[in-house]
């Protein structure tokens, strides 16, 4: 066992698209079984609609999670696909539910983690959207309706959400970069890491601080790994 971390977000786990959960079920056998803590920073999951969803497309991903979490600490962060993610779900995948923003001390750096759409001020409507669906009283109202109802919803939203992102800019839909420095300078910290952008990449600032961008697993796995002999290494063939 090694002092390593691991940080991944963003596989959009599908059942039409069975090579994610092969690549993702491979990484857990293999590469995180070195790690000492693996944080999925939001995302995993396509759409998450509640914990009576059996989802059998996901169930050797969720055991293959439980199998790693007798070596390795598992975090999960909420993204804006998988919110609903609860207790019943984190108990059948050996997962710890964490609350973003999550401050670390790696070395002697100060790191923040985020999903990163919070990072993504200049699209308002989406915030205004988050802000709604966020409230635990929508929530509420929310879960008591069936899978079914849910289902059709959420297939009703993201036909929308789609449309409307096709429509806008592509800055407006990166993280904004006062936003950012504002994250940094609200929580002294000296790296950023986050993902939701599908944008994997290194961000340099003042200061030495540094942004690392996690990338989608569409097709190719990405990760960031952290260890006090190599520090961060961002793990993306994008990059
Ligand atoms: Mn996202």
């Amino acid at each position: 066992m090694t002092d390593e971390y691991l940080f991944i977000s963003d596989c959009h786990l599908d059942s039409n698209k069975p090579e994610i959960g092969t690549n993702l079920v491979n990484f857990l056998r293999q590469r995180a079984l070195a790690a000492h803590n693996l944080y999925i920073l939001g995302d995993l999951f396509e759409v998450w609609l509640g914990d009576d969803d059996p989802a059998p497309a996901h169930t050797e991903v969720i055991e293959t999670l439980f199998d790693l979490s007798k070596t390795t600490r598992l975090f999960f962060l909420a993204g804006n696909r998988d919110f609903l993610l609860r207790n019943d779900l984190a108990q059948r995948a050996g997962i710890e539910i964490i609350t973003e923003p999550v401050l670390l001390n790696l070395g002697n750096q100060k790191v923040v983690l985020m999903h990163g759409d919070l990072l993504c001020t200049d699209d308002h409507d989406y915030q205004t959207f988050r802000k709604k669906v966020r409230s635990s009283k929508w929530q509420a109202v929310f879960l008591q309706k069936s899978l079914l109802e849910r289902q059709k919803i959420a297939t009703d939203l993201r036909t929308e959400s789609s449309a409307a992102t096709a429509l806008k800019k592509v800055e407006i839909t990166d993280v904004n970069p006062d936003t950012v420095l504002s994250c940094f300078d609200r929580h002294s910290a000296d790296v950023l890491i986050h993902g939701h952008t599908h944008r994997p990449g290194i961000h340099h600032y003042d200061r030495a601080r540094t942004r690392y961008v996690l990338g989608d697993w569409n097709p190719e796995p990405s990760y960031l790994s952290w260890n006090s002999a190599a520090g961060f290494v961002l793990h993306d063939p994008r990059v």
